[in-house]
């Protein structure tokens, strides 16, 4: 023990000693250093500072240019005769099965939109299957309520008002039945702002191509946090809101367009995306656990 102690002890006088003799070196490496973390630190909050202020700018710019989109096609549309859905035509439905059978029957008995027929609330679009006209803008565009969309101070959302009108039913709902809110992150893109986005390198799994969105329709709604289905499957709060959304959103007219695999879908399972297909066609392919890419494709 006395052994260690005076090893210690020597050891520590030793320190010392080397301390004083070394001072102003050592004291000249201390302040170098400090100095040197002193810069790096200044140049990270230059950094940060500078990032936040590109990334605010271009959000900004982001939502300048979707507003000038919105504007001018509302502009479009304000002074055009005959609404556009004429263009889209119907595709052909193949090899029919039952239950496509049954859809079909269903679909070619009733009378769409209160009697006033609208078939471009059936078309079908996907990433290989664009708008026969790519750059169709739906007629009756409205702003979806405030109170549904999300960041509301900063965005608005808009959607063809029948599938809006089905929306604030299915939110009334929601609320009386969750006590939460239906949050709208995505609805209506037009050509250009889809094309916009392509532009700057979206890529095609996140991004269709300008004029193969189904959210062109202006009959799809993005809800809450469209992330991964990754993310849905760990967080309970969005499992509870797409098993409320699963059982109930067909009576309202919505269908969950890409809920199976990509190879049936097209695209990867998303929670999120709900499309109006109005209450008839959405209960039965609900009722027939049939996507719209089934009811329309062989797969
Ligand atoms: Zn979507």
């Amino acid at each position: 023990m006395r052994f260690y102690e005076n090893n210690k002890n020597q050891f520590m006088k030793k320190i010392l000693w080397f301390i004083k003799v070394n001072k102003l070196r050592l004291g000249l490496i201390f302040t170098l250093f400090f100095l040197f973390l002193y810069v790096v630190i200044i140049c990270k909050f230059i950094y940060d500072s500078k990032m936040q202020i590109e990334l605010i700018n271009i959000d900004l710019n982001n939502k300048s240019i979707e507003k000038e989109y919105l504007i001018n096609e509302i502009v479009r549309l304000k002074t055009q005769q005959l609404p556009q859905e004429v263009e889209v035509e119907q595709e052909v439905i193949e090899n029919i099965t039952d239950q496509k059978k049954a859809v079909v029957n269903i679909i070619d008995n009733v009378s769409l939109n209160d009697g006033i027929p609208d078939s471009s609330l059936k078309k079908f679009v996907t990433s290989n299957i664009s708008f026969n006209n790519r750059s169709y803008v739906p007629s009756n565009l409205v702003n979806i309520s405030s109170e549904y969309v999300y960041d509301s101070k900063w965005w608005s959302q808009l959607l063809r008002s029948v599938a809006n009108d089905a929306l604030q039913a299915m939110a009334k709902q929601f609320f009386e039945d969750t006590w939460e809110k239906i949050v709208v992150v995505s609805a209506y893109r037009s050509y250009l702002y889809q094309k916009w986005i392509k532009d700057r390198g979206c890529p095609d799994n996140l991004c269709a191509k300008a004029g193969y969105s189904e959210h062109q329709s202006g009959l799809a709604v993005d809800l809450w946090e469209a992330s991964t289905n990754h993310d849905w499957k760990i967080n309970s709060k969005l499992q509870e809101y797409y098993k409320w959304l699963n059982e109930n959103a067909h009576k309202y007219g919505f269908h969950n367009t890409y809920q199976k695999w990509l190879s049936i879908d097209w695209y990867e399972i998303e929670p999120w995306h709900w499309r109006y297909l109005w209450v008839e066609m959405a209960t039965s392919l609900w009722n027939n656990n049939l996507t719209i890419a089934e009811y329309y494709k062989n797969n």
